[in-house]
């Protein structure tokens, strides 16, 4: 289920099965070449037909036409800037490009819109601006407006994010990794680890492994999960029940702050944690799926179903939009069924942001389709 109103993808715009796709037009609108030109053969030439009767559009407007023989029903031709040095107003132009085609979305009742990335082609915008003004730009149309608005990278070479961050996250991954292997074997490392720890309790005291009850699977699809992904869930759940069923009088010893961890996972839900934290900001609901980049109807969800488990995206997105510190996050991930890995390159990205306090879903969005990794 899509649930994310915002979202980068890479693809061929004029296979987008939206509402509208935006065309990055000329001023006669009678095609060209680039995005231009590959919307215009995919449409056949009714589209061209049509643009022919509006006679032109200035830089910075956009017009709407039907979609023709496209997957989408309509096309916004937004007529973009050309890049002057940046002193003839090209941001605002831009920018305005932008506004126009959301406005227009918006006039004609639409439900999603997909953009390729504006003046990133042979116009000569700088490609940092260019994918910056689209991203800010959305941004704050989504605050006030409910639209599901796509991003569309079709060359991975007009993507680009400042030099300067992409080099501090590549160190950071390195240095997190340094002397670890490839991804795999971190895996591996972290189930012994946690392994190792579950022998450790049974040898403390074998009586307790009689207690456990058989896996829940019908209640946890984190536990079916198959290979290494699952079977860390399989030995992390046998850990819990073993914390679970201790019997105090054996006076069994345990690491006091992971046992506390484990009680308040054991007693406050997901939907409890993020409801409770929502009231502590002081924030509304709508402010906090806003930021967290997240439809209203999965939101929903958490206040009405105590036992709401999310995907794994969307706990980063609400742990994100609540600007909960490193352990507060693998809390709340942790009653989601997950948790933060220093295997996954996603993870350290998102911790990345994290320690520098940066709670910035769309910036993070940015940095993860930029190391392609899923967005949340
Ligand atoms: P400009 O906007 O500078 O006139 P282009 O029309 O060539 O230049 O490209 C604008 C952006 O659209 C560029 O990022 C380009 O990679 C992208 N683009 C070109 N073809 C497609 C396509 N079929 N789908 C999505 N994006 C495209």
């Amino acid at each position: 289920m899509k649930t994310m109103p915002f979202q980068i993808i890479r693809n061929d715009i004029t296979k987008m099965k939206v509402d509208a796709i935006v065309n990055a037009a000329c001023p006669t609108l009678l095609g060209g070449g680039g995005v231009d030109g590959a919307i215009h053969q995919a449409a056949g030439p009714e589209l061209l037909a049509e643009c022919r009767t509006l006679h032109g559009c200035q830089t910075g407007e956009a017009k709407i036409t039907k979609g023709y023989l496209l997957p989408c029903k309509w096309v916004i031709h937004t007529v973009e800037p050309v890049w002057h040095g940046g002193s003839h107003g090209e941001r605002e132009l831009l920018a305005s490009c932008y506004r126009k085609s959301l406005a227009l979305a918006v006039e004609y009742r639409l439900e999603s819109i997909a953009f390729p990335l504006i003046s990133s082609g042979a116009y000569g915008y700088p490609k940092e601006e260019a994918l910056e003004m689209a991203v800010d730009t959305i941004r704050a149309f989504l605050k006030d407006h409910n639209l599901d608005v796509y991003l569309v990278i079709f060359q991975k070479s007009d993507y680009q994010l400042s030099k300067g961050l992409v080099e501090d996250i590549s160190a950071f991954l390195k240095e997190a990794w340094k002397g670890k292997g490839d991804p795999h074997a971190r895996e591996e490392e972290h189930l012994d680890s946690v392994a190792g720890e579950l022998e450790s309790l049974y040898i403390e005291d074998p009586y307790l492994a009689d207690s456990i009850p058989p896996y829940p699977y019908e209640e946890s699809r984190h536990l079916k999960k198959p290979g290494i992904q699952g079977r860390i869930k399989r030995v992390e759940w046998q850990i819990k029940q073993l914390y679970h069923s201790r019997d105090p009088f054996t006076n069994f010893c345990v690491d006091s702050k992971r046992e506390e961890q484990f009680f308040s996972e054991l007693e406050e839900s997901f939907s409890h944690m993020v409801l409770r934290k929502i009231d502590e900001k002081g924030m509304t609901d709508p402010e906090c799926y806003k930021k967290a980049n997240l439809d209203r109807k999965p939101f929903s969800k958490i206040r009405s179903h105590e036992d709401y488990q999310p995907s794994r995206a969307t706990a980063l997105a609400l742990g994100i939009a609540l600007e909960l510190p490193l352990s507060e996050l693998q809390e709340l991930l942790g009653k989601a069924g997950d948790t933060l890995s220093h295997a996954r390159k996603g993870d350290l990205i998102v911790e990345y942001f994290v320690k520098k306090g940066i709670y910035d879903i769309y910036q993070i969005n940015q940095v993860l389709f930029d190391f392609e990794e899923p967005l949340i």
